[in-house]
């Protein structure tokens, strides 16, 4: 267990509210005795949620992955190939394998490590079903291009935005895209409810369906579909409901912490390119070094002093060893062993920064 005189720096650090509000929605259920099953506060949190991120069709579920699950079941999408980036969290390619769909990769764009669109459609065969695409550490793949390529080849768009919320696309939420975008509320995510996630839904009769299969597909005897279960409980909902009204103050500490990264480390080390018409959520911290023996190094001497980056994202998914025959994705490759994610999470102070950025710059010397 961590004690409160623990100095060790991790690259992500759970907010929590004040052990009071958080009792404050506790308190309720024990009132009310409904612990799950589309409870009050799950209703309260999604209604919530849909106004913040200016969205219709809102699902809160049980994780980020489960989402994505959802997503391909709720498309209809049984078997084929999907189309997707090696340049993400396990969870983006799990969850087709686990749907029983073929990852096909398609290499990413070394300024902003999404997925590379103009790649996409030398990729297309007759089993493409879908794109699933990442906006990876919060920043928007090419939502343009990718929509085109998607009408003209009559697939689906599904959004992993599990990095993406808070942020801004053209004044609109990043959630906002695609046939279903989905999220993930894991503890160590922006936004937080311990576990759980979200899809959010285009089309109203998709997300009816939706609605149906995350609860075992059935309404009372009618049985209607295959369905599962990824409904949250009201427990989970209680904490979104007691973080929410931090939203604001997470993503401007979030942005103040970057900013002073950004001015100390400006010229010393990689960064993604800025992007236009983008309001960053400041998700994460990514630094891309000359190479993996120089990444290795800082990481030594971070380590000394009891500071641990994570090596964000690490392998390229195409090499996953239960894999086989996936396309090589040399942009990939290269990147994932060389670029990191430095400490950053909501009470980070301005020394703790510095303190990051002085071991860093040292061991660049
Ligand atoms: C965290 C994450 C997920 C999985 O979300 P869980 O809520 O942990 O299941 C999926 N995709 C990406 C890109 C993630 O970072």
């Amino acid at each position: 267990m961590l004690s409160a005189t623990d100095e060790r720096m991790f690259v992500t650090k759970s907010f929590l509210p004040p052990l009071g509000e958080y009792e404050f929605y506790i308190k309720k259920i024990f009132e009310n005795g409904q612990l799950t099953n589309q409870g009050p506060l799950l209703k309260e949190l999604e209604e919530k949620l849909k106004t913040f991120l200016g969205v219709e069709n809102f699902h809160y579920v049980t994780n980020g992955t489960i989402a994505i699950q959802l997503a391909l079941k709720a498309l209809g999408i049984e078997e084929g190939e999907i189309i997707t980036t090696p340049f993400s969290y396990v969870a983006t390619t799990s969850s087709i394998l686990w749907e029983r769909c073929t990852p096909v990769f398609v290499d990413i764009e070394p300024d902003n490590f999404t997925i590379d669109a103009d790649k996409i459609e030398a990729a297309i065969t007759p089993k493409t079903k879908a794109i699933i695409a990442v906006h990876v550490f919060g920043y928007a793949c090419n939502i343009e291009k990718i929509e085109n390529i998607a009408k003209k080849h009559n697939i689906k768009v599904i959004y992993d935005a599990a990095h993406a919320f808070g942020s801004l696309y053209k004044g609109k939420s990043l959630l906002s895209f695609g046939d279903i975008s989905t999220c993930s509320f894991h503890a160590t995510k922006l936004f937080h409810t311990i576990e759980g996630g979200a899809c959010i839904v285009k089309d109203k009769a998709i997300s009816d369906k939706l609605e149906l299969i995350k609860r075992f597909g059935h309404q009372g005897d009618e049985h209607f579909c295959l369905g599962i279960n990824a409904k949250q409980s009201e427990m989970n909902a209680a904490m979104g409901l007691a973080n929410f009204p931090y939203l604001k103050e997470i993503l401007s500490n979030r942005k103040r912490i970057c900013d002073l990264y950004d001015s100390q480390l400006q010229g010393l080390i990689g960064r993604p390119k800025k992007q236009e018409d983008i309001v960053y959520n400041n998700a994460y911290y990514p630094v891309l070094f000359k190479d993996e023996k120089e990444l290795l190094a800082v990481f030594a001497a971070l380590n000394e002093k009891q500071i641990y980056p994570r090596r964000y994202f690490y392998p390229s998914l195409n090499k996953l060893p239960y894999l086989k025959d996936a396309a090589s994705c040399p942009i990939s490759e290269d990147i994932t062993k060389r670029i990191a994610c430095l400490p950053l999470f909501n009470d980070m102070t301005d020394e703790k920064v510095n303190l990051v950025c002085d071991i860093l710059k040292g061991s660049l010397k």
